[in-house]
Parts: structure tokens; C-alpha cells; sequence
């Protein structure tokens, strides 16, 4: 068995949509990162089909969005049917502001491709196929793996790992964690045909007592159906042709062509690892949490996991933060996850009632709150949804008390205007990595001295945020694009950021590469939150020790 000596920053295990973005992710932040993967290419059939406005976010970040849009259809409305196909809950969010439809099918190879396409950008980022990852220890200056691939078994050390390596993850059971929670009791059929032979976009789900099932229309001309399977119905038996014309009969009339992709029985499981971190190991996507698929998050919940750690690693490996940043990954992560689960498994028990007595009180209840304007409200708008709200993490609230505090939760994404820029999305032109934003002040004229340093070992860029109409003032009057940094100034075209500074009592705020505002304050205190966020981040000290400085993508 041979070492491998290149000096790995971070050992990605498990090539899925979760190692991928993480792979990603870390190549734009200038981080040595290599991909195991067990498979000789990637899982090409059909798995998750939706992905929300989050995920679309985080694509955007990894500057990989106009490539996935190619297999997305956005704003996918969501119907919630009985038996007899009249609505019980039919979902149509508008934009929640955050720059993306809020619901989108999408296909997942397809996307998954996208991002292996995207790693060849980054040098520092290496794929292995073919290489299973076998062993795993720790010691507290890094991580020994053992892999064995084409050219057989080898050891290789890394500062890192993540595993990324699905809900039968190794890496979980390496490290000894529990992986707690409960299973369906029954199983789903997944069909996924090609040459549409409905052709109606949006997404449909049927509460039918006798048989739930689902019908989806997913790019390029795919659908998905979903049955559930009824006790006593073996895998063997559903994989027929004739099961399958007798399960679409009611859909698609049996002497319509059906072209099918592939037929797969699973189940639906809720489950969360006892912990998501173990010293210098990981874990992320379906390794650390599985869900039912009712709320399409299994996936999203990956790439969520994946834009949260990725940066953390990145600071952790470049100096900048102390080991102790990692924590807040499963601080920050843990208990949205948790309702994730919870609201998904919710969902799927009412989508499968069973009993014709129970559904016909399922769908009294959904006609009942239907009639009710602000409780329809809340379900049309997809108020239930839980979005990240962290309380506990690398966060600071200096200044800004009470429950309407803007920390920990996500930073809206208008479309804005720079001055060399008519029209871009707010975060392509904050740039992938750290940024204060201040209204209507320039952030160089009320940080001192002490707040300006550490904001520059950072690399954040200091964004002042005023109405578009003033990027017209001459640089004398109101110069606030810095010519050294390149870092722009940024025009509110439609007042969505003015409406915003105006709900809440802060106007500087320091976003985190995951665009969840780390700090918050009024200008006056705006030097002590960013002290306030260095200290919650784990930077190494204030004098300020070597940081190793490979430029951020
Ligand atoms: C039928 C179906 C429908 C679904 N529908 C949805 C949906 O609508 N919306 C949604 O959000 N989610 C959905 N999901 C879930 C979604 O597909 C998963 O949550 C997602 O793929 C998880 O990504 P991941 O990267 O965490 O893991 P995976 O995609 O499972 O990737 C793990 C990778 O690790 C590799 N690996 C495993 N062990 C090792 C090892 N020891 N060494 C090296 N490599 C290893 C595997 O080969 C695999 O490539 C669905 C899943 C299924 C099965």
C-alpha cells in the first residue's frame, strides 16, 4: 500500500449533488480538495425533482446557474389532489425575494453533471472514480484515509474530511454515530418515462386512499410517476410491464406508448445522525439526514449542508478561522434539518391515509382551512416552509435586540445596479465571499481602523448601498466604488433594499458567504460587530497570525 503525498486540504467522500457542491464550492475558495467516489461515473437515474430557490442561490454562488437553468422548469406549481382529482391544496409561491422561483423541477443527473462539469474551473480540485474509501482514523493533525481503486488500496492524508457519502454512509458508521429516527412502513414504485405521454407541467399528488401516487412533469420531456405499493406487493412483481400498464391505466390509456427510464422501489426513511461532526470529520447531505420526499428537501437540505460547511472549511484550512468555526455547522444546521424531517414525514402520513374515513377527514380538514383566507394564504405562499434561522452560531448581534433581528437568517437578493453593471443580481456583485453592506454610508468612513484590518485579512468587500439614482453623483460628491479593491457600490433600481434597512433597526450588516447575515448593528456600532462576528468566528487572534492567501474565485 502507498501514501499519497500531495497535501490535501479536504478529502470529499462521495461524488453525489451534497460532495459535489462542496467540491465545488471549496475550489472557488482557493482550498485543496480531492473527490472519492466509489462509482465509476455518476448515479444517472432520475432522484430528486425539485429544487427550491435556496438551492437555485447557491448554483448562483458557485457561478454554476445559467448551466443548471438548462434543466430546470421554475415556479413548478404544486397540487395536492383527492381521489376524485378536486384540489385540496394547490401551491403557487410568489418569490420569497431571495432572486429565485421558490419551487422548480428539475433533473437531478442533469444537474448533478453541471456540477461535475464545474470542478474542471478549479486546479486545485481532483476527482478519483472508482475509489472507494475503506478506512478512516484521526489524529489531531489530520486524516488518514484508506481508498481502494484502480490501482489499488492506498493510504492518503488530508487536513479534512467529509462524508458525502449517502444515507448508507461508511463514514458515519466509521466514526461510531447513530443514525435515530423511523421508516415508512410501506414502499413507493418510481417510474420515470420518457416522451412525456402527458405533457401537463406541475407537479400533482393524489390522495387516494386506495392507491396514493404522484405525477410530475420534469424537464426534457420526462415524468415521474410515484405509487405507492400495497402490503404483499413484491418488487419482483412491480418491476412487470403489466404491473406498470395496470398502475398507469387510470393515467395514461394502455395503448399509449410509454417510454420508461427506470423502475426502483424505495422507501421513505426520516432519520438524523447523531452528531453531523466528529473532530476533523464531516458529514453532509442524505450521510447525515434522509427525509421523505413530500417537500422535495432530501436534496435542497444537501446543498444547504454544503454551502454552510464549505466556507468554514475554507476559513478553518486558510488560517483565517480557529477549528472551533466547525461547530457551528451543526449548531447552525441541526435543528432546521430536524424541522425539515418533521414537516416532510407530516406531510407524507397525509398524503397516505390509507382508510377511506380517514382521507374524507384529511380533505374536509384542507377544505376547511382552504375557506379560511389567511390560512390558505399561508399554505398558497409556502409560509410552512421552515427557512434558516439560526440562533446559535458564527452570528453577532451587536446592536440589533429583539426577535426582528436580521442574524442568522437569510439576506434578501434584489436585482441591483452598480456602475459598471446596469442590472445584476445582488450577490454577483457582492462576489462569492464575505461582504459589509452599509446604507448610505461609505463602510470605509465609520470602520476604524482596528475593524477596516480585520475586514481586509477577512477579504470581505466593503459595499456601500444607496438608491440607484445616486451611482450618477460625480466620485467627488459621493465616491464610494473603491478604486484599489474593486469593490463597487451598489444602486437599489427598485427600493426592495431601502424597504428593507427601513424593517429593521441596523443599516450596516456583515454577510457571510452563505449569504446569512453574520452581524448586524447600527453605523455607530458597525467596528464592534465586526469584532463582535471576528470573536464568534474563531479568528485566530487579533495580532492577526499568517493566513495563507490564495485569492477567493
Ligand atoms: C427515488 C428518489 C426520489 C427522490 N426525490 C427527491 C426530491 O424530489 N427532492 C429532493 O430534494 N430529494 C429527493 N431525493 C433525495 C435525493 O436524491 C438525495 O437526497 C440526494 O441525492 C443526496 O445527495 P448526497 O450527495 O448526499 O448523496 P448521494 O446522491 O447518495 O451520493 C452519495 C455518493 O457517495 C458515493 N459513495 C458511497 N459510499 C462511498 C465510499 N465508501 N467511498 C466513495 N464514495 C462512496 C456513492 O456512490 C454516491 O455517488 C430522492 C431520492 C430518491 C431515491
Amino acid at each position: 500500500m502507498h501514501k499519497d503525498e500531495r497535501a490535501i486540504d479536504v478529502a470529499v467522500i462521495g461524488a453525489g449533488p451534497s460532495g459535489l457542491m462542496i467540491a465545488n464550492l471549496l475550489g472557488l475558495y482557493g482550498v485543496r480538495a480531492d473527490v472519492f467516489e466509489a462509482g465509476a461515473e455518476l448515479i444517472d437515474f432520475p432522484r430528486g425533482v425539485g429544487m427550491d430557490d435556496e438551492t437555485c442561490r447557491t448554483f448562483q454562488a458557485a457561478g454554476l446557474v445559467d448551466a443548471v437553468l438548462a434543466h430546470v422548469v421554475p415556479n413548478q406549481l404544486l397540487v395536492f389532489v383527492d381521489h376524485k382529482q378536486r384540489d385540496l391544496a394547490r401551491i403557487a409561491p410568489p418569490p420569497a425575494g431571495f432572486g429565485w422561483p421558490r419551487r422548480n423541477g428539475f433533473v437531478q443527473p442533469l444537474a448533478d453533471r453541471v456540477l461535475l462539469d464545474g470542478l474542471a474551473r478549479f486546479d486545485t480540485v481532483r476527482m478519483h472514480w472508482s475509489t472507494r474509501v475503506t478506512g478512516l482514523t484521526q489524529d489531531p493533525a489530520g486524516v488518514e484515509l484508506t481508498v481502494a481503486g484502480p490501482d489499488g488500496e492506498r493510504t492518503v492524508r488530508a487536513s479534512y474530511a467529509v462524508g458525502a457519502d449517502g444515507g448508507s454512509s461508511a463514514t458515519r458508521k466509521a466514526l461510531g454515530l447513530g443514525f435515530a429516527g423511523a421508516s415508512a412502513d410501506a414502499d413507493w414504485f418510481v417510474i420515470d418515462v420518457r416522451n412525456d405521454p402527458l405533457g401537463r407541467p406541475g407537479a400533482y399528488v393524489c390522495a387516494d386512499p386506495r392507491r396514493p401516487y404522484v405525477s410530475i412533469s420534469i424537464p426534457h420531456g420526462i415524468r415521474r410517476f410515484e405509487f405507492m405499493l400495497n402490503p404483499g406487493e413484491t418488487e419482483e412483481q412491480v418491476m412487470t410491464d403489466e404491473f406498470v400498464t395496470r398502475l398507469l391505466r387510470p393515467l395514461v390509456p394502455p395503448a399509449a406508448k410509454v417510454d420508461t427510464i427506470r423502475r426502483r422501489v424505495y422507501r421513505h426513511h426520516s432519520r438524523m445522525a447523531e452528531s453531523f461532526r466528529s473532530g476533523r470529520v464531516l458529514l453532509a447531505g442524505d450521510a447525515a439526514h434522509v427525509m421523505p420526499v413530500w417537500q422535495g428537501q432530501g436534496y435542497n437540505s444537501g446543498i444547504r449542508d454544503a454551502l454552510n460547511l464549505s466556507w468554514k472549511l475554507a476559513m478553518v484550512v486558510r488560517g483565517l478561522a480557529g477549528e472551533q468555526l466547525l461547530e457551528t455547522y451543526e449548531s447552525e444546521r441541526r435543528e432546521h434539518v430536524r424541522a425539515m424531517i418533521q414537516l416532510s414525514t407530516w406531510v407524507g402520513r397525509l398524503v397516505s391515509v390509507r382508510s377511506r374515513a380517514g382521507a374524507a377527514v384529511r380533505n374536509g380538514f384542507f377544505r376547511a382551512i382552504s375557506a379560511v383566507p389567511r390560512a390558505k394564504s399561508y399554505i398558497v405562499t409556502m409560509r410552512f416552509k421552515p427557512m434558516p434561522t439560526m440562533t446559535r452560531g458564527a452570528l453577532t448581534r451587536v446592536g440589533s435586540p429583539g426577535d426582528a433581528s436580521p442574524v442568522g437568517r437569510l439576506f434578501i437578493q434584489p436585482t441591483v445596479r452598480t456602475r459598471q453593471s446596469p442590472s445584476i443580481r445582488l450577490d454577483d456583485a457582492l462576489g462569492p465571499w464575505f461582504a459589509l453592506l452599509a446604507w448610505n454610508n461609505d463602510p470605509r468612513e465609520i470602520l476604524d481602523d482596528d475593524a477596516r484590518r480585520r475586514l481586509a485579512r477577512l477579504g470581505a468587500r466593503l459595499v456601500a448601498v444607496r438608491p440607484a439614482g445616486q451611482l450618477a453623483a460625480r466620485p467627488a460628491e459621493g465616491a464610494d466604488d473603491d478604486p484599489a479593491t474593486g469593490d463597487p457600490a451598489v444602486g437599489d433600481v427598485d427600493g426592495s433594499l431601502q424597504r428593507w434597512f427601513e424593517a429593521h433597526a441596523t443599516s450596516v450588516l456583515l454577510l457571510r458567504p452563505d449569504r446569512i447575515v453574520g452581524g448586524a448593528s447600527p453605523a455607530y456600532a458597525a467596528s464592534e460587530m465586526v469584532r463582535g462576528f471576528d470573536l464568534a468566528a474563531g479568528a485566530p487572534s487579533p495580532e492577526f497570525g499568517p493566513a495563507r492567501t490564495e485569492p477567493v474565485a
